[in-house]
């Protein structure tokens, strides 16, 4: 679906969805979780709610049962926890009175209940998701396609891998250490009675053993101070194709039964997660839909660089035909995630773009 104002996004939408053969994988009365990301506080580049009102009622139409959801995210923010990400959520219209459909936020309420699905991948042999991705009929994954400062860009693949993994998933995905306690501990004891494996001690400060410690990320969560840190460690080509093998475990799980869209509109520099507002690189590209999660990135990677600059100002990198992703994000090569996708066979990068009238 190309160009246009959100009217037209609107109004196409239904279309893009009938002829995209996404009707094929949903069926009267499924449950189907529509994996999005509703966008970090004061953030509003993900996908608007009058998109996903009309995604949903294309749904119902077929008669499936649709529900919003994401996993609670692995730093601190306005989705760390179920409570705050419903309440984000909600401050960006995503509610069941303007959807139709509810929020079910996957994982529990700190993003620790999860199911292993066993992948034979190089870096992944059982990918910690959250449950409800493998409990529903079918999943359909909307992505607000972007740069990322870690994947280079983050589209479909990454709304799948890192977006359905739960709090372990994620740190496993992001750092090869287990986490440490920063000196702004304050002896607390909270993280001790949650740690699974008595991996804490606690004296004038809490102590991690990293011999016992298996990185369920459970520690992070609960601290009241923000004391517990990260060490996002692992190289970007590790953590892509972590990612990747994320995404086809989720995948794994719905054979014939997933589909895929990307929304190439408000295309920042960066991840939702970031607080704060940007510039788009180009000008609103349209939508893009699929039953292949590994073409719809390529084909969207490919029209933001064929675009032009939407801000003239911006440097010769972000010119029609550049590489617009390498001169945002310098040392990160966004072609590891496309390329170790087709290798996986979760897809191909090939593709035909079909433009909806
Ligand atoms: S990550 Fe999990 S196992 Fe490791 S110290 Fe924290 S709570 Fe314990
Ligand atoms: S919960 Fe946080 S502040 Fe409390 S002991 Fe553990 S690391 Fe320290």
């Amino acid at each position: 679906m190309g160009e246009g104002g959100a009217d037209d996004i609107a109004a196409r939408l239904e279309t893009l969805l009938d002829e995209s053969g996404l009707g094929g994988v949903v069926g009267p009365g499924e449950l189907v979780a529509v994996k999005m990301h509703f966008g970090e506080s004061r953030v509003t580049g993900h996908v608007r709610p009058r998109f996903m009102r009309r995604v949903i009622v294309w749904l119902q139409k077929q008669g499936a049962s649709p529900f919003l959801t994401d996993t609670n995210t692995l730093y601190r923010g306005s989705r760390a926890d179920t409570v705050s990400h419903l309440r984000t959520a909600a401050e960006h219209g995503f509610t069941f009175q303007a959807l139709g459909a509810p929020v079910v936020i996957a994982g529990g309420l700190r993003g620790t209940t999860e199911a292993v699905v066993p992948v034979d991948g190089r870096f992944v042999t059982n990918a910690a998701v959250g449950p409800e991705f493998v409990k529903a009929d079918v999943l359909l994954s909307v992505a607000h396609f972007k740069g990322h400062e870690v994947t280079g860009f983050g589209g479909t693949l990454k709304n799948l891998g890192m977006g359905c993994a739960s709090r372990a998933g994620k740190l496993d995905m992001h750092s090869t250490t287990r986490p440490y306690v920063k000196p702004s501990c304050n002896a607390c004891g909270v993280c001790l009675t949650w740690c699974p494996e008595d991996a804490i001690t606690v004296g004038e400060t809490a102590v991690i053993d990293d011999g016992k410690c298996i990185g369920c990320a459970e520690c992070i969560a609960v601290c009241p101070t923000k004391s517990v840190g990260i060490r996002w460690n692992e190289s970007t080509d590790t953590c892509q194709m972590k990612m990747v093998e994320y995404a086809y475990a989720v995948v794994a799980t719905k054979p014939g039964r997933a589909g895929y869209v990307n929304f190439i509109t408000d295309v920042h520099p960066v991840c939702d997660c970031f607080g704060t507002e940007k510039v788009s690189i180009v000008p609103d590209i349209g939508v893009v839909a699929s039953l292949d999660p590994v073409a719809i990135d390529q084909a969207a990677y490919d029209l933001v660089n064929e675009a032009p600059a939407a801000d003239g100002e911006l440097s010769d990198g972000y010119r029609a035909g550049s590489d617009k992703f390498r001169d945002l994000h310098p040392d990160v090569d966004p072609t590891v995630q496309l390329r170790h996708a087709e290798e996986l066979g979760l897809g191909t990068r090939n593709y035909e773009l079909i433009e909806i009238a």
